[in-house]
């Protein structure tokens, strides 16, 4: 999975898609490819989403509106699996959680109580997807996006990582309360060593996190 790009916007096209957008909310719209195909995902998807529900149980009580517009052609039944979003068996399904994952990062970091997304697939190339999410703040979501596409990519591979989601959720969680940005203050506030707090910053950078050193190098 690879996601191309993000951009802000209202794409009001959206109100008709899925009533539950509010009409004025900011937007992203995060444009991802699949790099594999689609049996790899079809497989891949049970581990998948199990995976993703230990880390965000939450994802549990999201409502779902992705199946309102219908889909036709399901050619693998794996609605036995009971998720909590819709499922249709086809590549979409991991995008679509990717969504929800990006969804929660957001809803969390962001302190949101609730949010819209949408994941629609390109006709062509079929393995073009858009990813759209309703934000307050479209730096947050980006970083979310970004979050939820690299821990996706990690749990497809399967071999690990050496970072921790709730560690980067946390140090997220304090910027975005208290914006401090300095070292040593966040190490304290999170009673972490100074080289555990750097690497989850440097983590934060790579994610598009919106530190000030980046936004006052733009
Ligand atoms: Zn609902
Ligand atoms: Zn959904």
């Amino acid at each position: 999975m690879k996601l191309l790009k993000i951009v802000e916007g209202n794409f009001e096209e959206l109100n008709k898609l899925n009533t539950n957008f509010k009409k004025e909310t900011q937007r992203i719209r995060a444009t991802i490819d699949t790099v594999h195909d689609k049996h790899f995902y079809l497989h891949k998807f049970p581990d998948l989403l199990f995976e993703t529900l230990q880390l965000f149980p939450n994802i549990r009580h999201h409502h779902c509106h992705q199946g309102e517009q219908g889909y036709s052609g399901r050619d693998f039944d794996i609605s036995h699996l009971g998720a909590p979003i819709q499922i249709v068996g086809d590549v979409i399904d991991t995008v679509h959680l990717v969504e929800h994952i990006a969804i929660e990062i957001q809803c969390q970091v962001g302190e949101l109580d609730e949010c819209s997304g949408l994941t629609c697939n390109y006709w062509e190339p079929e393995n073009r997807f858009d990813v759209f999410i309703e934000c307050r703040n479209p730096a947050i979501a980006s970083f979310s996006c970004n979050f939820a596409v690299l821990l996706a990519k990690e749990i497809l591979k399967g071999n690990g990582h050496d970072w921790c989601v709730d560690d980067i959720l946390d140090i997220a969680k304090i910027i975005e309360k208290t914006n401090e940005f300095s070292l040593h203050t966040l190490a304290r506030i999170l009673n972490w060593s100074k080289k555990k707090t750097l690497k989850n910053m440097q983590l934060l950078e790579q994610l598009s996190y919106p530190l000030p050193w980046l936004r006052s190098a733009a």
